[in-house]
């Protein structure tokens, strides 16, 4: 009889993030829940680095709920705003914005900047924890442009005035499914599960 899947937690109460972490890990071996039957859980504070977030994220959830979790976090970089909003980018502008409001923020702050220079990308570090306090981390990246204005209406944040490189599209305008396989997250999530894989095989 075939082993049955483990089981991994996904950590997080971004809807966006979830969504898209548990489409990315349908094609692997798992069975994929959200904390929803889980009793709520306390998130550690942010720092400014995403890898010790990510890590902090998935040891806090599942040393809480005693089951593998696994994190992300995230952010955009700007080169013309040597790399902000980055880390910050779920605050960016201040508590109390939403999405539209803060994507709207980041095109003020790059109005003046011509086209070509307006080069970004979408990183990810990926962390899984175990209630042992074992851990696996991965990261990907997704590199692009800022476009003029926000276009589309699919994905979450910053994705409606963001074009990955190779397409003509927002990130926001593109099937949900291709954000899946091109994403800063889907680099990070595959690779994860990747390296778990090896680390529990070996
Ligand atoms: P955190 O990882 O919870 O700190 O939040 C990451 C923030 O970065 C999100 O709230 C979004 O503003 C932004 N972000 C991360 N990934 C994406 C993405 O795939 N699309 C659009 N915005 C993203």
């Amino acid at each position: 009889m075939a082993d049955k899947p483990v089981l991994w937690v996904i950590a997080s109460g971004n809807p966006g993030k979830q969504r898209e972490i548990s489409q990315i890990l349908k094609a692997m071996n798992l069975e994929v829940e959200g904390l929803a039957r889980f009793a709520p859980v306390s998130f550690p504070e942010e720092g400014l680095d995403y890898r010790e977030n990510a890590i902090a994220k998935a040891m806090a959830v599942a040393s809480q709920i005693g089951e593998i979790a696994v994190a992300d976090d995230s952010g955009i970089e700007v080169d013309a705003l040597a790399g902000a909003p980055g880390p910050i980018s779920a605050r960016y502008g201040g508590e109390g914005l939403n999405d539209r409001e803060r994507s709207a923020m980041l095109l003020a702050a790059v109005n003046d900047v011509p086209g070509a220079k307006r080069t970004a990308r979408f990183v990810c570090y990926a962390a899984l924890a175990t209630p042992d306090g074992d851990t696996v981390v991965a990261y990907g990246e997704c590199s692009g442009l800022i476009l003029d204005a926000p276009r589309g209406d699919g994905g979450f944040g910053y994705d409606p005035i963001f074009q990955p490189n190779g397409y003509v599209q927002s990130m926001a305008q593109i099937d949900p499914a291709l954000k899946d396989r091109i994403s800063h997250r889907a680099l990070a999530i595959r690779d994860l599960y990747v390296r778990w894989a090896g680390s529990v095989d070996s």
